[in-house]
């Protein structure tokens, strides 16, 4: 495939600037449910969404430092027949609308439809869709961050070589940093995404 004038555009300041070949193109991958949004247990009704207090703000200061952002979600409620893949897309598409109302614009929803017990490529903790996301939007996943509140989350992030994964204190996440204490050593551990955000950008590399 043909690059696209960004692309192209962005190598030539990278061949140029070494330092802006290590920061371009990160992104902070987002679990959804209890990350992004209130966890409501299978969620599928666009109406019952709900941000967290500061979230809207918080991510567009990631955004205007750089960092493309990508919700990863795991909807196993559609393997086990609870709602429709239409269903989560509804869900996915009031999300975005309700962070554009911040200046906020997701690269891309990425879903996992499968049940835990189903077969599935994608599903976390699998990093597939971070490579996938890697491919298509070429970033650099060793600069790049994932947020969850589970342990999958974490993992996922681990799996695909991300610079850090961080665990939010919403959500499953109080259980998670009680129950799992020894696996997250690894983990950045967070109250939400306002941390969230602050803990990057005092992390992230200066050009
Ligand atoms: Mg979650």
């Amino acid at each position: 495939m043909l690059p696209t004038p960004i692309e192209k555009f962005n190598s030539i300041l990278a061949a140029i600037c070494p330092q802006f070949a290590r920061i371009m193109n990160r992104a902070v991958f987002l679990d959804r449910d209890g990350t992004l949004i209130v966890e409501k247990n299978y969620l599928h009704r666009p109406e019952e969404v709900e941000l967290f207090p500061g979230a809207g703000a918080a991510l567009k200061k990631l955004s205007d430092a750089g960092f493309k952002l990508l919700i990863v979600t795991n909807q196993s409620g559609i393997g086990r027949g609870y709602f429709t893949l239409t269903d989560a897309e509804r869900v996915n598409e009031r999300v975005s609308h309700d962070f554009a109302r911040d200046g906020v614009r997701f690269e891309k929803t990425y879903i996992a439809p499968e049940a835990p017990d189903q077969p599935s490529r994608v599903r976390k903790p699998s990093p597939q869709f971070l490579f996938d996301a890697r491919d298509e939007f070429n970033l650099n996943l060793a600069e790049s961050f994932m947020v969850g509140d589970k342990l999958i989350d974490l993992e996922c992030g681990w799996n695909a070589g991300v610079k850090q994964s961080i665990l939010v204190r919403t959500g499953y996440g109080t259980g998670v940093e009680r129950d799992d204490a020894e696996q997250i050593k690894r983990a950045v551990v967070v109250n939400g995404l306002i941390e969230m955000a602050e803990w990057i950008l005092s992390h992230e590399i200066k050009a």
